[in-house]
């Protein structure tokens, strides 16, 4: 091979990412960026807000015109890659052809997990992860009365809110306790959940999916694991995903909860990179290694990757996790990574959904989560990141405000 080449597989927020950062970046070499799905590469979060609703165009989701692909020299294809031959320094896609890389990077993404029940094909069931499943189900809402969720955590939730909004009666079924658990705090779970019922959603705890049922092989009821039946015309089932590791699997690579990488994201193999939501990575902000979900992850990966890829000094990857999702007229943005928190201070105003929640470790400021607080979520990143110390007790003091308080601690130039 002569010249240089990138490959990057899998065309979405991280493929594509890497590929315009390494541009940035000054990378002179060939980038071939393939990708399974049809069409440009485009952003997922509107899938489940805004187009859902209908209030943006397919062609907003883009990440770039097709003339961005030629005019970068980034060799678009669309094909699904099959192997990985570590020895040969190659791939193979599913059309047989064989490309050599000097360099490949593994953006493989995620699936969607589908309950395995009995109905689960019938027609007017949904998963939401791609555009098509985004298209297969946008026109369905348009005569349907009732939904069912199953799930209650981001994508569960937010379709809940769009669905709500359209005027169809929502059904929420949820295994756990309260709303999106694995990633919140108690009150913000709390809050999610009036919400969603002032909106009429109608949250069933403990609840699962035990059957979908149907007449003429389209969906009319589900039956819960506790022997309730429910109507519906349409079910959404959001129940967390799995990430796409079979190639790096064969391919001999370390698997543990998806591909395993090291600080500076490189696999075992050190001319395989891994990034995005396929990978576990070693994060400071966590004591144990973590596979995060989030467009941050993916874009703040892809450009480390690109920075090393293209000459930079290559340090470990360190970026604070953040995240938001939409529902109704609740913006929640997520600072930092809640698990553990055995202490949490409340500013703000609840019952108005402005305010955020403090979440402590061990006297420490985790994670913070604002709703309809914005500036309360940029302080709390700028604080988290220089690991300013801020104890409980102060948050607690009548008055406290985290943006004076992270411009006092701001260090001077
Ligand atoms: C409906 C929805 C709403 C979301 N909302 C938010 C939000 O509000 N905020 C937020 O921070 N995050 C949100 N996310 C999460 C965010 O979109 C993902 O974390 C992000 O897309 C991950 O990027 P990725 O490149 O790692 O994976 P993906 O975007 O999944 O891209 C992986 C790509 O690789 C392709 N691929 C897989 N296998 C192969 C193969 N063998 N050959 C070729 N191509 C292959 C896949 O088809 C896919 O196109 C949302 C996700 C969804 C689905």
């Amino acid at each position: 091979m002569n010249t240089p080449t990138i490959i990057i597989a899998g065309a979405g927020q991280a493929g594509y990412q890497t590929a315009a950062s390494l541009r940035q970046e000054g990378w002179d070499g060939r980038i071939v960026l393939i990708g399974d799905e049809p069409g440009l590469p485009y952003q997922r979060p509107p899938l489940s807000k805004a187009y859902l609703l209908g209030k943006v165009p397919a062609s907003t989701l883009r990440f770039r015109p097709a003339e961005w692909y030629e005019q970068n020299r980034v060799e678009l294809i669309e094909a699904r890659v099959t192997a990985i031959q570590r020895g040969a320094h190659s791939v193979t896609l599913a059309n047989g052809q064989t490309l050599p890389y000097s360099h490949l990077v593994l953006a493989l993404g995620a699936r969607n997990r589908v309950p395995d029940r009995p109905g689960i094909d019938l027609d007017g069931v949904f998963g939401l992860r791609t555009l098509a499943d985004a298209d297969a189900l946008a026109p369905r809402l348009a005569d349907a009365r009732r939904a069912v969720v199953v799930g209650a955590g981001f994508i569960g939730l937010e379709f809940a809110a769009v669905a709500a909004a359209r005027g169809i009666e929502v059904d929420v079924l949820e295994v756990g306790t309260r709303p999106m658990a694995r990633a919140l705090s108690e009150p913000m779970s709390s809050a999610f959940d009036s919400a969603h019922r002032s909106w009429g959603v109608r949250l069933h705890y403990g609840e699962g999916l035990y059957s979908v049922l149907g007449t003429g092989g389209r969906v009319t009821a589900v039956r819960t694991t506790s022997g309730k039946q429910i109507a519906a015309d349409i079910v959404v089932y959001g129940i967390g995903v799995v990430p796409n590791v079979e190639l790096a699997s064969a391919a001999g690579l370390t698997v543990d909860n998806g591909v395993r990488v090291d600080a500076l994201l490189q696999t075992d193999d050190p001319d395989i990179s891994a990034i995005g939501d396929l990978v576990s990575f070693p994060c400071p902000w966590t004591t144990q290694p973590v596979r995060l979900e989030s467009v941050q992850n993916a874009v703040d990966q892809a450009r480390a990757v690109a920075a090393r890829l293209a000459g930079k000094a290559a340090a470990p990857y360190s970026a604070l996790p953040w995240f938001w999702t939409d529902q109704g007229d609740m913006k929640l943005q997520i600072a930092g990574l809640s698990d553990g928190t055995d202490n949490t201070v409340v500013l703000g105003d609840t019952v108005a959904r402005q305010f955020s929640v403090l979440c402590f470790r061990s006297g420490k400021l985790v994670a913070v989560e604002s709703c309809n607080r914005t500036s309360d979520h940029m302080a709390a990143r700028k604080l988290l990141a220089r690991h300013t110390d801020l104890r409980p007790e102060q948050a607690s003091e009548p008055g406290f405000d985290l943006k004076a308080f992270e411009a006092a601690t701001r260090p001077s130039a």
